[in-house]
């Protein structure tokens, strides 16, 4: 039976639900392997690993059939979070993972707390981490990161080390990490300082304000023997501030492997199409000139990334997290998944009325956000009850 790879990618998960082919798992498996088109791979750091240039972030899939084409094409790393899909995330990582041999894949998570740290802290993170692995139905994950953090005392903080550091010993994670949106360099630097960080996770794109500091930065994180994989990379997945129009995910993420010091990119994909596209990039991954222009042209347009310039917190009369409102925004009006847009929200110390102190706002973005009404129209969500959203 001939296939094209669109169809088996499509046979292979349907089979996997064993509604039309009555064929095991790694059978099919072995047989992707043979045919699926080879991805390149990178070194991550001073981890051993040696990772395709591609992996998956699993945060907006709900499929796991979509997780069985992945892994089928030669996708070896999935991405999760303690947080995403309320827990639902990682267990459908771990149904989908349980069985195949462990060393067939990577699986990264991530477990979020405030800053100042409570004082039951340890306790606490602790927990997370253990129902986090009790949902995944392993008894260690490869890497786990400490969930976007913002500013360098997080980085370094003690208390927060001490713990990472704790489960690398007890053997629930090879490695540790965190995971930022901030994008400062300052804060890669003092992961260097810190020494015990194995990799960084990174918002990286085109958009990047610091981008020539954040290269320079990420070049000194991987000469100290840190691994770099970078997320947030369609700049929130379309190319207008409106989130109508489908950005060029193969030119994003070309733009992205041009940058040698990132090991891979965890595109979210959740569709067999979005799948397909990234695979289409990756086995051509070379930025050519259409790509070029078509980003060069993008660059100071209006998306719908925040890049985290912070400019308007000092604006702001109330000090509102701003930019953690507009990376919710994104994920309501780029990636259309108000779940995780409000559980971002839930995340942060909103008042009950926001910007109610206001009859003009203060705040002027760089990037031309008209900020007022983006924080009025995406804390509608809070209201909404969870069985309304998807
Ligand atoms: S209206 Fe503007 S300045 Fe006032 S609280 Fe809202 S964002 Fe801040
Ligand atoms: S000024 Fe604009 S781009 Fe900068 S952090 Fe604020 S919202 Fe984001």
């Amino acid at each position: 039976m001939s296939l094209n790879r669109r169809n088996f990618l499509r046979i292979s998960a349907t089979a996997g639900a064993g509604a039309l082919f009555l064929i095991p798992t790694e059978s099919l498996a072995s047989v992707k392997v043979n045919d699926a088109p080879k991805i390149p791979t990178r070194k991550l750091g001073k981890t051993g690993l040696e990772l395709p240039i591609l992996s998956m972030g699993v945060m907006r899939a709900d499929n796991p059939s979509v997780l069985r084409a992945a892994y089928n094409s030669g996708i070896v790393h999935f991405d999760t979070a303690h947080g995403y899909q309320n827990g639902k995330n990682e267990e459908m990582v771990g149904n989908f993972l349980e069985g195949k041999p462990r060393d067939s894949f990577i699986v990264a998570t991530k477990c979020k707390t405030r800053y100042p740290l409570s004082e039951n802290f340890e306790s606490e993170y602790s927990e997370m981490m253990n129902t986090s692995l009790k949902r995944l139905r392993m008894d260690h994950v490869d890497i786990f990161y400490n969930h976007a953090l913002d500013k360098v005392e997080e980085v370094k903080d003690p208390r927060m080390l001490a713990v990472l550091s704790k489960f690398k010993k007890e053997g629930k994670t090879r490695f540790i990490g965190f995971s930022t949106h901030a994008n400062k360099p300052e804060q890669i630097d003092a992961a260097i300082e810190a020494g015990i960080y194995d990799v960084i996770l990174i918002s990286y794109n085109f958009k990047l304000k610091q981008l020539k500091e954040t290269e320079e930065a990420i070049a000194r994180g991987v000469k100290a023997g840190i691994g770099f994989v970078a997320m947030k990379t369609m700049t929130g997945g379309t190319e207008d501030a409106e989130g109508k129009k489908k950005i060029d995910a193969g030119a994003c993420l070309k733009w992205v492997w041009q940058n040698k010091n990132i090991t891979t990119i965890i595109p979210g994909f959740s569709n067999y199409d979005e799948l397909d596209e990234c695979l289409a990039a990756v086995a051509n991954p070379e930025l050519n000139d259409k790509d070029k222009k078509y980003i060069a042209a993008l660059c100071n347009e209006e998306l719908l990334y925040c890049v985290n310039c912070e400019k308007c917190v000092a604006d702001c009369v109330e000090h509102l997290p701003i930019p953690d409102m507009m990376r919710a925004y994104m994920y309501n009006f780029g990636y259309k998944y108000p779940a995780l847009s409000k559980e971002t929200l839930m995340e942060l110390t909103l008042s009950e009325k926001i910007c109610a102190s206001c009859n003009t706002c203060s705040v002027t973005c760089t990037e031309g956000f008209d900020v007022q009404r983006k924080i009025a129209s995406i804390s509608r969500l809070i209201e909404v009850p969870n069985e309304f959203l998807v």
